[in-house]
């Protein structure tokens, strides 16, 4: 079976998770510190990379305390039915995230939830028992960063419509290189400001009706001219 040329990545913390689980965790299981490292990111001093390696470095209690965080945490009761309406609809899903792997992967299994493709950062435990981050291998960004999600939307003539739904700052540098932008929060007042064209959403049933209704137009785009029968 040949799936649509039509991929649509979706981001994690705040658009599938209710809330930003590195945040979360990093409020409950790291000293101050990690504020600092922050602000420095928003601020523009350090790039997301170092950021994150900074922060997760600051994470006490291992995986075990992790996992009861995480407990707390609720995915957006519709995204379930989104995965599945892609599955019908041929249409790849994947994750793309600047967060931690394992958190996503484990949160998705709680809920039965198989995506294609989770992208984002492997979270790996030291000997000492300390957590650490092994980021993506990323050939090129856009941007020139050494770590962004606009990896995943390459400069070639002959390549998926690529689709991104997210909420936040980790989706700003995407959200000029996608074909669509499903956006909330952050990521809709940054698409007003750059002259982004976005679709606001509120929940996945949304994005499903738009994408349903836009398939055609956007697929076609895709087909050689030759192919009508
Ligand atoms: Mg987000
Ligand atoms: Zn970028």
């Amino acid at each position: 079976m040949t799936r649509r040329p039509l991929e649509v990545l979706c981001d994690f913390d705040g658009t599938i998770a209710r809330v930003d689980t590195v945040d979360l965790l990093l409020e409950r299981l790291a000293d101050s510190r990690w504020r600092t490292l922050e602000d420095a990111w928003v601020r523009g001093e350090i790039d997301s990379r170092a950021c994150m390696a900074g922060q997760v470095a600051l994470l006490r209690g291992g995986w075990p305390a992790i996992e009861r965080v995480l407990a707390e945490v609720d995915l957006d009761p519709t995204f379930a039915r989104f995965v599945a309406w892609c599955r019908a609809a041929e249409i790849v899903l994947r994750v793309a995230s600047e967060g931690i792997d394992r958190v996503i992967c484990h949160l998705l299994a709680r809920s039965r939830i198989v995506v294609d493709d989770v992208w984002a950062s492997t979270l790996v435990e030291e000997d000492g028992g300390a957590l650490a981050l092994r980021f993506p291998a990323i050939r090129r960004t856009r941007c020139g960063a050494p770590f962004c999600k606009c990896a995943l939307f390459p400069r070639r003539s002959h390549r998926p419509v690529r689709v991104l739904i997210g909420d936040g700052r980790s989706d700003f540098c995407a959200a000029g290189y996608a074909d669509v932008v499903f956006a909330s929060s952050k990521l809709a007042i940054h698409c007003q400001q750059h002259d982004i064209p976005f679709v606001p959403f509120e929940d996945f049933g949304a994005v499903a009706r738009v994408l349903h209704q836009r398939l055609p137009l956007v697929t076609s785009a895709f087909e050689p001219a030759s192919s009508a029968s």
